[in-house]
């Protein structure tokens, strides 16, 4: 305002003006709107001013509001709530598989095939096919060659004899290569594991294209050199391609915020640039993922609060403990059930989280620390102790928080810490956790919510998109039953979140896990005008139905970014 006061009084009244042209006015009046404020209160209309929301209330309160180029929209009785926001996501990932192969709904390995077929035809010659999702449990038939229920690389080899391909498997820790990307990346019979990393050989010794954990290294790195090879135009166009499909991924699934666990400083550099140019179409805030010593003396240049107009946040850090359950990663106080005097993988040393949560406190950014296993949860708990208490309010957060042990929830209220968890997480990894913890571990401490929430830690709720699909109704359908949508196995369901838990998990519980709560995650006056509308109540239709939700309406900063 000061420099306003400098300038002339008739290039005020045309910013005036202009100011005007651009304000945006709409009505939403519906019969189930769900403010999901302290009490949970219904209100019949919305009154949405220039990006935010200017008022709630009755129809009557409303209608008040009501003049000339003011846009109304009567929904109905379609659930009108605050836009969904996604809690643990990876933002570029996902837009890295729309742009790629996705094959986390593929039923076989055959079908796989024939998707890196249809890529192949559309590739030219030497042109690396790339794909991501694939699970061998998630398939109704094993491949044609196989070796310990993994596919062989004969079938991909045969039908992309001169494109290199490369598939990651859905959990990230492993991938698929043909025999070209082998060859490229120098694989040969004679090539052996490396620390931490395992080739998969057929009884014959040789490479059947699955590359575990660290073994990866060589086939990435081809890859990688691959995209560098790219100029800085088709980089560029690669790049803006997968952030327009991301947006839109988001818009037609009900997200308006999303929370990603993880980037690096040249994407953070991207994103600051697109909320600066206006280009965002949801909110983003971000992690920044490095080394300490990467990070040492570097944060104050990429931590921002609600640059461009409130689209782009950065203020906290990641890094991991452990890696998944699935593959023996968790880091676990005992052994596997199913891999006796094995407890699993530490990741990154205490020493260097340590060095980051001091990074953390000192430059006053969250902390958001991945473990999923009970000790890789304790060492994280005793990190955070070490480092803020809860009066502080720092509201570190513990990613996944997927097994614990119940003796550690009083350590989460005394360092104040947020548990950021996955349901989906729950029901994909249902068919195995009680062979890697056995029945009562699994009881007590996996996956966890009810006890959580009844110990008043509070939580919010993701999907960790692309390691799984990021749509918020199969993640709210496991929220509240912990049952598969395919098969309908139930995992401890007495550890379920109710309808209304689960929604402010999605909601305002999420946008507390980033000091956002006083912007957005409810319908209340002077909060961003981010609303989603949904065909059905959430709070009250059947549990088969929540599946079948359609959104109607997403709206981002008082404009509808999506209509069905
Ligand atoms: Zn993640």
């Amino acid at each position: 305002m000061k420099a306003m006061r400098l300038i002339p009084l008739l290039l005020v009244l045309i910013f005036v003006s202009c100011k005007e042209e651009r304000l945006s006015e709409m009505i939403i009046y519906g019969s189930n709107i769900y403010t999901v404020d302290d009490q949970n209160s219904k209100v019949a209309g919305i009154y949405i001013r220039d990006g935010l929301i200017e008022a709630t209330g009755t129809k009557d309160e409303i209608s008040n509001y009501e003049k000339e180029g003011v846009e109304i929209l009567n929904v109905g009785n379609a659930f009108v709530i605050p836009g969904l926001i996604e809690g643990h996501g990876h933002f570029s990932g996902m837009g890295n598989m729309l742009q790629n192969l996705d094959f986390l709904q593929s039923k076989s390995w055959q079908d796989i095939v024939k998707q890196v077929e249809g890529s192949v035809a559309k590739s030219e010659t030497g042109e690396w096919i790339y794909g991501r999702g694939w699970h061998q449990d998630k398939w109704n038939k094993a491949p044609d060659h196989n070796f310990n229920t993994y596919p062989k690389h004969t079938d991909l080899s045969e039908i992309s004899p001169d494109n290199p391909v490369i598939l990651i498997h859905a959990s990230g820790h492993s991938l698929f290569a043909n025999a070209k990307a082998m060859e490229i990346a120098g694989i040969t019979q004679e090539t052996p594991d490396v620390g931490g990393g395992h080739i998969v050989r057929d009884e014959n010794g040789e490479a059947i294209g699955v590359f575990e954990e660290r073994a990866m290294g060589p086939i990435r790195k081809a890859y990688q050199e691959f995209l560098d090879k790219r100029s800085q135009q088709e980089i560029d166009a690669a790049w803006n391609k997968s952030m327009e499909l991301a947006m839109q991924e988001c818009l037609e699934n009900g997200i308006t915020s999303f929370q990603d666990a993880g980037a690096k400083f040249h994407e953070l550099k991207r994103y600051r640039q697109m909320a600066e140019d206006g280009e965002f179409k949801i909110r983003l805030w971000t992690m920044v993922r490095h080394s300490s010593q990467e990070m040492e003396g570097k944060l104050a240049q990429y931590k921002v609060i609600d640059a461009g107009d409130g689209f782009y946040t950065c203020n906290a850090i990641k890094t991991e403990l452990d890696g998944a359950l699935g593959s023996y990663g968790a880091w676990l106080l005992e052994p596997y059930n199913d891999k006796p005097n094995f407890t699993g993988q530490n990741t990154t040393s205490t020493e260097e989280v340590q060095s980051i949560a001091l990074l953390a406190r000192n430059n006053d950014m969250q902390l958001c620390v991945h473990s999923i296993g009970d000790r890789a949860n304790r060492e994280t708990l005793h990190i955070f102790y070490n480092t803020v208490r809860a009066e502080e309010d720092r509201r570190w957060r513990i990613e996944h928080a997927q097994h614990l042990d119940p003796a550690d929830f009083d350590r989460f209220l005394e360092s104040g810490t947020i548990a950021s968890i996955q349901a989906i997480h729950c029901t994909s990894d249902a068919p195995f956790v009680i062979d890697r913890l056995g029945e009562k571990r699994a009881r007590e401490g996996a996956y966890p919510w009810r006890s959580l929430i009844d110990h008043g830690i509070p939580i919010v709720n993701g999907t960790d998109v692309p390691v799984e699909d990021i749509n918020p109704m199969e993640n709210y359908y496991a929220s509240v039953t912990r049952k598969r949508s395919d098969t309908y196995m139930e995992f401890f369901p007495e550890q379920a979140m109710t309808r209304l838990e689960a929604l402010r998990s999605m909601t305002i519980d999420a946008a507390f896990a980033g000091f956002q709560e006083d912007k957005k995650g409810s319908l209340e006056k002077g909060k961003y005008a981010d609303i989603t509308i949904l065909d059905r109540n959430l709070l009250e239709c059947s549990n088969s139905e929540i599946l079948k939700t359609q959104v109607l309406y997403t709206i981002v900063d008082g404009d509808i970014a999506y209509k069905k």
